[in-house]
């Protein structure tokens, strides 16, 4: 269903993805489904790899569609010109889909 997306970003990363549901941590509603690149924690999630977002609104924060926790804000990752939300400490938890 959710098909791992296999590009330059996925390459420079050492061609190793994993899924995630993400939620919000504080009251653990689905926030989206994620694609993680490599190694290390989730920081940032860069929108080419969100599925299923639900909750994004025009002024370019994520926010909990339930308990309104901001859960990160919109800008671009420079060094690869890609656009992403900044997450904050601690907003989200996850588990691994595939
Ligand atoms: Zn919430």
């Amino acid at each position: 269903m959710y098909k791992i997306k296999r590009d330059k970003f996925y390459a420079s990363r050492g061609s190793y993805s994993k899924i995630y549901q993400i939620k919000c941590s504080f009251c653990k509603t689905n926030i989206t489904k994620y694609q993680k690149d490599g190694p290390g924690i989730i920081k940032r999630m860069y929108h080419d790899r969100m599925f299923d977002i639900e909750c994004q609104d025009v002024s370019g924060k994520l926010n909990c569609p339930n308990c309104k926790a901001m859960i990160g804000v919109n800008y671009i990752y420079k060094p690869e010109n890609r656009l992403a939300y900044r997450l904050f400490a601690g907003s989200i938890s996850k588990s691994i889909i595939k």
